[in-house]
């Protein structure tokens, strides 16, 4: 998100999840221009990981996470049943009673999901929602952008340390880690993938893959065209496209 105003705070709430693909990012030219060609250094992930944890927590402290009674959190449990350990990874979902549309993951595998966003999907829908988010873990898209905030940022540079730990950030730093991964800018091509990856999901759950297609039109109807998760790249036209191609070599 680059304005903040109310509608472009609309827009970024339709993104899914940090959906807008404008831009994307480079990480080798990321790291180039933050630490200078010769420092260029990868961070530890397990480093990165717990950085976003700790951003999670603040991010949590923020809102208004539903009680585990809530209906929200039941219907939730329910959706995510069973999603708690998936391939290979760990997941802690949890419902922010808001009403934007929108929901987020971090490196560390938090996936957050907004009352809106499950106010406006069916059940199907938001599994297929919360499907694409674990793409964005599973493929490293959350983790690599995590990684180049922190390395183009001077102040959290100098909290990096030899091995690429990420030494202690302050509550502001930890406030901005989360800001951009609920704002998330990824590219066309991590888009598609993770929607891929949630129509295979999907299917491997025994669900029906045509849920993320269906997903997007839920969007569309009721927030036509001006969403930037719509309008930006890849359009919504050719992310049907390739979601139908996906769910066709199931
Ligand atoms: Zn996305």
């Amino acid at each position: 998100m680059k304005r903040i105003t109310p509608i472009v705070t609309l827009a970024a709430l339709l993104t899914v999840a940090g959906c807008t693909t404008e831009g994307g990012f480079d990480t080798n030219k990321a790291m180039a221009v933050g630490m200078g060609v010769a420092q260029a250094v990868t961070l530890n992930e397990e480093s990165v990981k717990h950085t976003a944890s700790l951003a999670a927590k603040e991010m949590d402290g923020k809102n208004q996470v539903a009680p585990a009674s809530s209906a929200y959190a039941q219907r939730l449990a329910g959706i995510t049943s069973g999603l708690q350990n998936y391939k290979g990874l760990k997941f802690d979902f949890k419902v922010y009673l808001a009403p934007e549309v929108n929901a987020f993951a971090m490196a560390d595998g938090t996936v957050r999901v907004y009352s809106g966003l499950m106010d406006a999907m069916p059940d199907d829908q938001v599994l297929a929602v919360i499907g694409h988010e674990i793409g964005h873990v599973y493929h490293k898209h959350s983790y690599a952008q995590m990684q180049q905030k922190i390395l183009t940022d001077s102040a959290m540079q100098a909290a990096v340390s030899v091995g690429g730990m990420v030494g202690e950030l302050t509550q502001g730093q930890l406030g901005q880690l989360a800001y951009v991964a609920v704002n998330a800018q990824f590219s066309q091509q991590d888009e598609l993938e993770s929607d891929e990856f949630a129509v295979k999901m999907l299917h491997s759950l025994g669900k029906d893959p045509y849920a993320m297609k269906r997903a997007i039109a839920t969007l569309q109807a009721k927030y036509g065209s001006d969403s930037s998760f719509l309008s930006s790249h890849p359009s919504n036209k050719e992310r049907i496209q390739r979601i139908q191609k996906a769910i066709d070599r199931l």
